[in-house]
């Protein structure tokens, strides 16, 4: 039996989406020289669930399906299928060291978690939960690659969202039998160039008042009205492959979404003028803690990749074995392991919502709180180890083109267990994963992705077990009292 393959999804980003880079619109984004290369990773992943010795860990079939489909969209009944799950979204996180931040397995997580709290939109209304309920049903019979935008555009933060200027935030400003119109901004699509549609929600608390901004729906990256402005590609900056291995991947981009009045009809929304309902959808049904658990499943990968990197880092300048530079190691890898110890922590103490398995919500705050303070803090780690090695590198592949600079540059990159070459080829992959400026992004996105510090920090105060902790103090304090304590004195 088939699943779908990375032919089938090129083949679907070829639909007349509107995205502007560089004061142009792009037209094809599969062949445009700034995203191809990060299409052809996403179709990588398809293709790699698609050869037979991975379908079984990377797919699985639907009740009543005809096809195979990506085991992100499957809702783990037990802890076992749980794991299951976990292992295909590693295997796929793999293929791009944990680069790609929005794989298609984050919104499948998304989605198969609000729809495991299903309840919560039944009580919203019967319709919104119906069309819940079939999206899902679509997009993973269809093994849609989904993006979303859950953020308003910053603009004056100590405003409310109802109080920013008319046509920043995304909002409701039409509506009739067929379903609504929006206009207005979200933020920030990473992936939505490759992705096959936009799910649009607002997760920034909402007060009564802004109902217009309190919607949730489904997009197609083609619909009418809908713009994509694309930040700057570290693609299309990128020299070569062997210059910038990773940033001339996976550079999964991120970009503004503006919706100039765009249509949505009724079985495409979720929410609907409900501001306190745009909290319930994430945070009274499992979707937010399956969304975060599938990101700390990939950033285990990534935190690992990146240990693997200062491990070969001492190598390239011969520094491994000082006993300084192995105890920066042995500090990485204990933080490295923390981190997936934190992911088997959410899944073993996982819990039962009705028939669905979810991870332990606590434990995936806690490490969402944990990871984005540790990330940057690794990345400095590796540049300690580093020193000029990242620097003191040929400006591009050219430079060994020329037989004099070539001899220079095989003379001064000498390294005990490396070639001259695979010195310079490992530090630029190096340098690129690390320093560039599609490092620096990715340093900001595990910083924020999940939402700045204050709002972290607020999940993991609002889901820690304080009854237990405070009852604990309790306890010792019920055991001892002044004035027995006085009567055993005098
Ligand atoms: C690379 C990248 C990719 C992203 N991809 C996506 C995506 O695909 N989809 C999506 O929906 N979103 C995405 N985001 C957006 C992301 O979710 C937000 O950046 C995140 O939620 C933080 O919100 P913000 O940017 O508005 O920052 P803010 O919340 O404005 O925080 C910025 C700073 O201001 C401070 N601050 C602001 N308000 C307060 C306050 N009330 N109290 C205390 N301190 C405050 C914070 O502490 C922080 O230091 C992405 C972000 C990045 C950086």
């Amino acid at each position: 039996m088939s699943c779908k393959t990375g032919a089938e999804h090129i083949k679907s980003l070829q639909d007349g989406r509107t995205v502007y880079l560089d004061g142009k619109l792009t037209g094809d984004v599969t062949v445009h020289p700034a995203f191809r290369n990060a299409v052809k990773s996403a179709a990588m992943l398809y293709d790699f669930q698609a050869q037979p010795e991975n379908i079984e860990l990377m797919t699985f079939k639907p009740n009543g399906g005809n096809r195979r489909i990506n085991r992100a969209w499957q809702m783990p009944r037990n802890y076992a299928e749980m794991v299951q799950r976990r292992k295909a979204m590693q295997a796929w996180a793999r293929l791009s060291c944990g680069f790609l931040g929005r794989s298609p397995d984050h919104l499948a997580s998304s989605v198969i978690g609000q729809v495991m709290g299903i309840e919560v939109f039944e009580k919203h209304g019967p319709a919104r939960a119906k069309a819940l309920r079939d999206y899902y049903e679509e997009a993973s019979r269809n093994d849609y690659f989904l993006t979303y935008v859950i953020i308003n555009p910053q603009a004056e933060r100590a405003k409310d969202w109802g109080e920013q200027a008319e046509d920043l935030v995304a909002r409701i400003v039409d509506e009739d039998a067929g379903g609504i119109t929006i206009r207005g901004a979200k933020m920030l699509g990473t992936s939505s160039i490759m992705a096959n549609e936009v799910f649009v929600a607002n997760l920034q608390p909402l007060k009564p008042g802004e109902e217009a901004l309190a919607f949730s729906c489904a997009v197609p990256m083609n619909a009418r009205g809908l713009r994509v402005l694309s930040r700057k590609s570290y693609e299309a900056a990128a020299v070569s492959v062997f210059d910038n291995p990773i940033s001339s991947r996976f550079d999964e981009n991120d970009a503004l979404i503006y919706f100039d009045d765009v249509k949505v009809p009724w079985e495409r929304v979720f929410v609907h003028r409900d501001t306190d309902m745009c909290r319930a959808q994430f945070h009274d049904t499992p979707g937010h803690a399956y969304q975060n658990y599938q990101a700390q499943i990939r950033l285990s990968v990534k935190i690992k990749f990146l240990c693997g990197l200062a491990h070969r880092i001492t190598e390239a300048i011969g520094t491994t074995n000082l006993p300084p530079v192995r105890e920066q190691l042995g500090f990485l890898a204990a933080q490295v392991s923390m981190v997936n110890a934190m992911m088997a922590g959410m899944e073993a103490e996982g819990t039962m919502r009705g028939e669905w398995y979810v991870p332990n919500r606590h434990y995936m705050y806690s490490a969402q709180v944990l990871t984005q303070d540790l990330y940057p803090k690794v990345i400095n780690t590796l540049r300690d180890l580093s020193g000029g090695a990242l620097i003191m590198l040929p400006s591009s592949i050219h430079d060994f083109a020329d037989p004099q600079l070539a001899k220079i540059i095989n003379a001064t990159q000498r390294a005990a267990k490396m070639s001259p070459e695979e010195k310079v080829k490992f530090l630029k992959a190096a340098w690129d994963a690390i320093g560039s400026e599609f490092g620096s992004r990715h340093t900001q996105y595990e910083m924020f992705y999940a939402g700045a510090r204050f709002v972290t920090t607020g999940h993991s105060y609002r889901t820690f077990d304080w009854a237990e902790a405070t009852g604990m103090v309790d306890q010792l304090m019920d055991s001892y009292q002044l004035a027995d304590e006085l009567g055993r004195a005098n």
